[in-house]
């Protein structure tokens, strides 16, 4: 199939990075918040790539979905986290799917690392030309998409 010109750019961006150092870490998974904004493109690979997940995956994808989202802060602060954010393993279940925005969290000028572990950002103005294309694009959240397609 071929590549839409902001998957394309999306990817080109991607090389950019350095997501090695994010392995393994959650320090900013407060930004995985509900809420997150996809375009129709970015939700079906979501849904394409639950469709094709294994049967154990799919099993924890589940459990992910049913847990409770609500994360306590202290101080009576509360923040209810992405329907895909796992709260109970940190992590998120639909990884290789994930928006643009989570991807570029950390990874650009005017989203940095909150614990400055990344020190290669996408170059500014390609970042900013894929936002520019971005912007463009319909976007909802999961939510939206999902009683607007009645997917996943
Ligand atoms: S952007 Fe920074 S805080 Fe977030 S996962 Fe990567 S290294 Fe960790
Ligand atoms: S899709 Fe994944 S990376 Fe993006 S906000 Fe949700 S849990 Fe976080």
């Amino acid at each position: 199939m071929t590549r839409s010109p902001l998957i394309a750019l999306t990817a080109s961006c991607e090389g950019d990075m350095d997501l090695s150092v994010c392995s393994g870490c959650t320090a900013c998974s407060l930004r995985c918040a509900k809420g997150v904004p996809a375009t129709r493109e970015e939700w079906q690979s979501i849904c394409d790539a639950i469709a094709a997940m294994p049967l154990k995956e799919h099993a924890h994808l589940q459990s992910v979905l049913a847990q409770n989202k609500r994360v306590d802060l202290g101080d009576e602060v509360s923040v209810e986290m992405c329907r895909y954010w796992d709260t109970a393993n940190e992590g998120c279940a639909v990884y290789s799917a994930r928006p643009l925005i989570c991807r570029l969290l950390g990874h650009v000028e005017w989203l940095p690392c909150p614990i400055e572990k990344v020190t290669r950002i996408v170059p500014t103005e390609k970042a900013l030309a894929l936002m520019k294309a971005y912007a463009k694009e319909e976007r909802h959240t999961f939510e939206e998409w999902e009683s607007l397609t009645n997917e996943a």
